[in-house]
């Protein structure tokens, strides 16, 4: 079964080109308007949207209606309504009414909050995005809406996310019409997101407590063989994951998420999806969608997919890598340095903006890849470290350093900056030297923020970006605009963002501890854990960068940190509960046996006259072994208590977990890792990282 792209790509979405068919051409032009210029929609237009879209998606076999939505919680919600509407005849006729398809009242009471909403204010309010498109999934029509308070607080990530969008365009704006750009009306932040994944047998995974309930190994001795031989990375792929991948990119085609590239990673059983970009707002929802197909696709062919950033020690963990830029409505990307020295200067300045704004706001940024799970995988030498720095390349940063230091000898540059009379160097579109280790990559057109977790979603790292990046633009444009000579402006605002964000840049290799050294030299942050970088979000000029641009209030950042850190204790909880059920009722009674069944053949091979060591010596061993674990067991079991008794507060909570429960459960896991190193496979209750890692 061939795909067919002319009658099957984005089937199930009520795009533009379903609108435009059959919409009437008034009501049609009215949505664009609202979607466009992001203004409401009149009543009586949405009455007739929501008609005809009812209308499709019943002819599609849809017969409810949810709308959809992005609680901090990383994945998607939605309660499904059906279209019924009885009659007095005892019949039912199918209805879907404007103000059904603009607004919706779900409970809210069962949602993160961070104590935003006091339970009699259960009430939740979700509004249609009619900037990301309605479509099918299952028999329900599916309409992105941002989820809201009572009182307007915004509950999800997809608000403050529709907010930064335009907030990012009204400054970018401001830059380009200062350069002349009169034709292009606004500006969208662009995203790619390429989402790595592992896949393992369903039948071994139904068999692992851990991954089941935390997705990740909490035990597992190491295998003989990991990722040493960098065998796995863009290898062949095998006939069960390749026909896994067909039917993921088909149901995504079918609902219009661009799937674009496919190829194995680098750990064992590890794979990763491209699609292509597009604005902010649709490719959050996009990922959102991809993991969820992800797992259901895995599970109707007899696979499990996990999305979490470590579900196994020793070998890479999964992240996501953000790629992000600015584009204008007639397709002019502004991080591309273009060819001609007029439009290099613009973009000279609109990457001085991310420069400032990633120095800026470092810690910001690295907030938004904090979770428990991304804790393992920042700063092990695998992923980017938990330190931001720019990549620029050479070339890139030397064409700054040297207008920085008012150098006019560049290559073909004969005196600088006069705008659009000389010669800057035609920037290479890009650059070879792709340095994989940096955080934040400028990749020749766009930058590559690669900190994300596997399971996040992105949009927090995407509203941060373009709030802070509209944030240093607006500083621009202030004074560009009151500048009385234009070309010494542009020469005095790189030649500052050089000297007080410079630091910012390093172009060498993240993984070094040289480099966490310097790093501290040059003052970056260094935030190893969710618990340090949670604390972004209270930091007093964070909170003004978000209420200036009214994408969050003072109130909703205070409530995302209790969130932050309520989630990572309430994760970490979890996995030591996890483990002291594996423990308590599958590692101790199937070791206890099995040192018994050990000892029973040392003392019939004894009675047999056959004296054995080895089996004594391993029943010793064993014995030991038990008796290890039992001890850490009951340190855990202790130290849990003692975190629950403590009530002083959110930060508390998660330092206790991160101070005291994880190294326990380091402990006990080493301890029953030591174990299943010396017990019989057939003894061993659960399958090993051979078996979930290379029997795939
Ligand atoms: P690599 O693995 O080298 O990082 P990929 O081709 O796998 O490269 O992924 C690059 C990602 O960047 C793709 O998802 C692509 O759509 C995205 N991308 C390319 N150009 C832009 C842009 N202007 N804005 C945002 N994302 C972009
Ligand atoms: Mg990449």
């Amino acid at each position: 079964m061939s795909f067919d792209f002319a009658t099957q790509f984005a089937c199930k979405v009520f795009d533009d080109a379903v609108m435009r068919e059959r919409l009437p051409k008034n009501t049609y032009k009215s949505l664009r308007h609202s979607i466009d210029e992001n203004v409401h929609l009149e009543p009586d237009v949405a009455d007739v949207v929501a008609s005809v879209m009812k209308d499709w998606a019943v002819e599609q076999g849809a017969t409810h209606f949810t709308h959809w939505f992005q609680p901090m919680t990383n994945i998607t919600a939605g309660k499904h309504d059906s279209f019924i509407s009885p009659q007095k005849d005892g019949r039912v006729i199918l209805e879907f009414s404007g103000k059904e398809l603009i607004q919706g009242e779900p409970d809210a009471s069962s949602f993160p909050n961070g104590g935003l909403r006091n339970t009699f204010e259960a009430r939740g309010y979700t509004a249609w995005d009619c900037t990301s498109p309605a479509f099918i999934r299952e028999g329900t029509l599916y309409i992105p809406t941002a989820f809201c308070s009572y009182t307007g607080e915004a509950l999800d990530t997809k608000t403050p996310l529709l907010r930064s969008m335009q907030v990012i365009s009204t400054q970018a704006m401001r830059i380009l019409r200062l350069f002349g750009n009169r034709t292009s009306k606004r500006v969208l932040a662009t995203v790619g997101a390429e989402q790595e994944y592992f896949l393992v047998d369903r039948e071994k995974y139904e068999k692992r407590l851990d991954l089941k309930i935390c997705g990740r190994t909490l035990f597992g001795a190491m295998p003989p063989k990991g990722q040493e031989m960098d065998d796995h990375y863009c290898g062949r792929i095998r006939l069960r994951v390749a026909e896994y991948m067909r039917q993921l990119d088909n149901e995504l085609w079918e609902l219009g998420v661009t799937s674009k590239t496919k190829h194995n990673e680098v750990a064992p059983a590890q794979h990763e999806l491209a699609p292509v970009f597009c604005s902010a707002n649709i490719a959050c929802d996009h990922n959102q969608l991809t993991m969820e197909i992800m797992r259901i696709v895995a599970k109707k062919n007899g696979l499990a997919c996990l999305l979490h950033e470590k579900p196994f020690a020793g070998v890479n963990g999964s992240g996501k890598h953000n790629n992000w830029s600015l584009s204008t409505d007639d397709g002019l990307n502004l991080l591309d340095p273009g060819k001609t020295p007029y439009e290099n200067v613009q973009f000279l300045i609109f990457l001085c903006a991310v420069i400032s704004a990633v120095d800026d706001y470092a810690d910001l940024l690295r907030m938004t890849a904090a979770v428990a799970g991304n804790d393992h995988r920042l700063g092990a030498n695998e992923a980017p470290p938990a330190i931001i720095s720019i990549f620029l390349g050479e070339e890139l940063t030397s064409v700054l350093e040297n207008i920085a230091k008012g150098n006019s000898n560049h290559q073909n540059s004969s005196g600088i900056l006069e705008t659009g009379v000389e010669t800057l160097p035609t920037l290479p579109k890009d650059d070879s030297d792709r340095n994989r280790t940096s955080p934040f990559a400028f990749t020749g057109n766009k930058f590559e923020f690669r900190m994300v977790g596997s399971s996040q979603s992105i949009a927090q790292s995407n509203y941060v970006l373009n709030t802070i990046v509209a944030d240093s633009l607006q500083g621009f444009a202030d004074r560009l605009e009151q500048a009385s000579n234009f070309d010494d402006e542009i020469k005095r605002i790189i030649t500052e963002t050089m000297e007080q964000h410079g630091r910012i840049i390093f172009n060498g290799n993240n993984y070094t501890e040289d480099w966490v050294k310097e790093a501290a030299r040059r003052g970056l942050p260094n935030l190893p854990t969710t618990v340090d970088a949670a604390g972004a979000l209270t930091n007093p000029k964070n909170i003004a960068v978000f209420d200036r641009h009214h994408v969050l209030t003072p109130v909703e950042c205070h409530s995302r940190y209790e969130i932050m850190l309520e989630n990572y204790a309430k994760t970490i909880n979890i996995e030591a509960n996890t483990m002291l059920e594996m423990v308590n009722k599958q590692i101790l009674p199937a070791l206890i046996g099995f040192a018994g069944d050990t000892a029973a053949s040392y003392n019939e091979l004894m009675c047999a006259g056959v004296s054995n060591a080895t089996s004594l010596r391993l029943a010793q061993t064993l014995s030991e072994a038990i008796d290890r674990i039992s001890a850490e067991t009951k340190a855990l079991t202790e130290l849990l208590d003692e975190v629950h008794q403590n009530h002083d507060g959110a930060l508390a909570a998660a330092s206790g977990y991160r101070d005291q429960i994880l190294p326990q459960m380091a402990k006990l896991r080493h301890a029953v890792d030591k174990a299943e190193g010396i017990t019989a496979s057939e003894a061993w209750p659960m399958p090993s990282y051979t078996d979930l890692l290379h029997r795939v």
